[in-house]
């Protein structure tokens, strides 16, 4: 059995009893992105199964023995730094080996970044569209100009040192009055949830340091925010 534990985002107590119950009771080792960020949280809760390393640098090479050794009947877990693993984070790999395999799949329900981000920007969420993380470099255009087509709102995690490129470029491609919302240090101290005009939001954030973890969520190219959306009878 491999179960896959969403972790907190920023405030440690946003961990599911039954997360708890897994990584201290059900299994026998935890499979972690990074063992130091995943220890910090273990104390917290006095858990102390053992740590194995699984990163995006060895899951190509872990990822025969770690199937091998759920099969033969070993329960892991596998968790990332924050949020749920898979989610812009290591854990896709594992899980199909696993599915190809035969072995039993769990993911329990619990924190990820784009959901509180999606749903307090006060933008449509009935649809929408994650992308993660744009490329850096080869394809960023494209997956820019894809996105500002998209009827339906759309998530992207960005770092703070290249926010201000993506906002100019967002301005770009989706124009300057599409909304858009900041959503920054998600449950933690400082956090911020922004929402307002792509342009509007560079110029605030051209202005001002911006530090911490962020998602960006940009509503729909004929999508209007709901206060400005007309009354329609549908009777
Ligand atoms: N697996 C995670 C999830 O389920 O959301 C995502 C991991 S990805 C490597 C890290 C990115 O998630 C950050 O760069 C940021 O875009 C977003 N993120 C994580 N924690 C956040 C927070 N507390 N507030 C805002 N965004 C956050």
């Amino acid at each position: 059995m491999l179960y896959l534990v969403p972790t907190p985002i920023g405030n440690l107590e946003d961990i599911t009893l039954r997360a708890l119950r897994v990584l201290g009771q059900e299994v026998s080792v935890i499979l972690a992105e990074d063992t130091r960020t995943t220890r910090r949280l273990l104390a917290r809760y006095d858990i102390r199964t053992p740590l194995r390393a699984f990163h995006a640098h060895n899951e190509h090479a872990a990822v025969g023995r770690v199937v091998a050794e759920l099969a033969a009947g070993t329960a892991m877990a596998l968790v990332s730094d924050a949020g749920t693993p898979g989610i812009s984070d290591p854990g896709f790999l594992l899980v199909r080996a696993c599915r190809q395999a035969g072995v039993r799949v769990e993911c329990l329900p619990g924190p990820t970044a784009f959901v509180p981000a999606l749903v307090a920007s006060g933008l449509p969420c009935d649809r929408f569209h994650f992308e993660g993380f744009l490329p850096h470099k080869k394809g960023r255009q494209m997956r820019l100009k894809y996105l500002a087509t998209l009827p339906h709102t759309f998530v992207l995690y960005e770092s703070p040192y290249r926010l201000l490129r993506c906002l100019t470029e967002l301005v770009e491609v989706c124009g300057p009055d599409r909304m858009a919302c900041l959503a920054r240090e998600l449950t933690k101290l400082h956090e911020e949830i922004a929402t307002a005009p792509l342009a509007e939001l560079l110029s605030t954030y051209s202005n001002r340091e911006v530090k911490g973890e962020m998602v960006l969520v940009v509503s729909g190219k004929s999508e209007k925010t709901a206060h400005q959306l007309p009354e329609v009878n549908d009777e």
